[in-house]
């Protein structure tokens, strides 16, 4: 597949490293293919994908995503290692997803190879703006809306699949190694039968106004419970780990929710580590125990964005949980080596999870 590529007439200035922070700084071009009608009859297919300047994109203010949301997101970096090469971390993790996405809220996304070659044409274009300094990376935004002007409710006909990208640092800011996390008791992230495994933006609109008083109370972010409040679902952007009473765990996958890459990477480092997690049901009483007898002993979060997010402490309405010593603990920076040095092509990729960009 050769994607074409049109450069843009005014590359913008880097910014410096130390500014990228997470998402303020888009590159100089997109790639973009649209899902539309072959000529004459009903018939849809995926056409003329290329890479273009980053520029607004035309949209009707009757298109289906602006109304009923049907929309898809998908994040993922590409490194640059210390031996120059950049690579992507399994690029096929997140296709998977958007297509199990598209299947639940009924859009058409883009085909395996047709995703691959985007991002990677798109990363070869954007060359420049994959960082060398070190935990920086380049975040590949791939996003899936629906296009067609309709004010009917029911699945659009056409859709347009793009891939943006932005330079990145740390996710947190420099200086802040763990976060505080408070448990929200107030609002749910999803509910059963719900689209809370989907990576779809309306799932994100439910979790401004818990994430803001949060943020306010002084928290970075919040953990979400199940709707009976009595179960751990996921931490905000990430999915949540736990290490209490010599055991590590996970919540399981119950279709609330979202089914991380790093997630499912962690669960495999800590087999090849010789310490297999538990994934299964958590309840909010077993953690306050566990911190009660000094059990708790780490609780971090695992996404793209942040990678491996070590929690020192839990909020809950306005008490404190204490985990572990408040810093970060062994597993979590055993984890944190291993995924990176894979990622940043320093250690060998046994797993044959990286992809390299020539
Ligand atoms: C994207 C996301 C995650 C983390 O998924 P990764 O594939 O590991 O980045 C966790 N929870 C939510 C709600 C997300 O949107």
């Amino acid at each position: 597949m050769n994607i074409p590529v049109e450069l843009t007439k005014q590359p913008k200035t880097l910014p410096p490293a130390k500014e990228f922070g997470f998402g303020r700084f888009f590159s100089d071009h997109m790639a973009i293919v649209e899902y539309s009608k072959d000529g004459a009859g009903p018939s849809r297919s995926w056409k003329n994908p290329k890479v273009t300047p980053y520029a607004p994109i035309p949209l009707d203010p009757g298109a289906a995503v602006l109304h009923y949301g049907q929309e898809l997101f998908e994040g993922l970096k590409a490194y640059r290692g210390d031996d120059g090469k950049v690579r992507l971390f399994r690029p096929e993790m997140n296709w998977k997803r958007m297509q199990a996405g598209a299947a639940r809220i009924c859009m058409q996304a883009p085909p395996l190879e047709l995703f691959i070659e985007m991002l990677k044409s798109f990363c070869r274009v954007e060359d420049r703006w994959i960082p060398k300094e070190p935990k920086c990376a380049f975040y590949l935004r791939p996003t899936l809306i629906a296009t067609e002007a309709f004010l009917g409710v029911r699945p659009s006909n056409d859709y347009l699949f793009y891939v943006i990208g932005s330079p990145v640092g740390s996710y947190y800011g420099e200086g802040s190694d763990t976060v505080k996390i408070k448990v929200e008791t107030e609002f749910v992230r999803a509910a059963p039968g719900g689209i809370g495994a989907a990576k779809t933006g309306g799932n994100y609109a439910a979790s401004l106004r818990a994430a803001l008083e949060a943020k306010q109370e002084g928290f970075a972010q919040v953990l979400w419970l199940d709707t009976t409040k009595k179960h751990i679902e996921e931490v905000g952007t990430m999915n949540v780990f736990f290490k209490m009473n010599g055991k590590i765990v996970t919540p399981s996958l119950d279709g609330t929710i979202l089914p991380g890459v790093t997630r499912d990477s962690v669960l495999r480092l800590l087999e090849e580590m010789g310490t297999p997690a538990e994934e299964r049901p958590i309840s909010l009483e077993e953690i306050l125990t566990a911190s009660h007898n000094g059990k708790l002993e780490e609780v971090f979060g695992t996404g793209t964005a942040a990678s491996i997010s070590p929690v020192d402490s839990l909020g809950i309405n306005g008490e404190r949980v204490r985990v572990g010593e408040g810093k970060t603990g062994p597993v979590a920076s055993e984890l944190l080596k291993r995924l990176t040095d894979i990622q940043y092509g320093r250690s060998e990729d046994t797993f044959g999870w990286t992809l390299a960009i020539g």
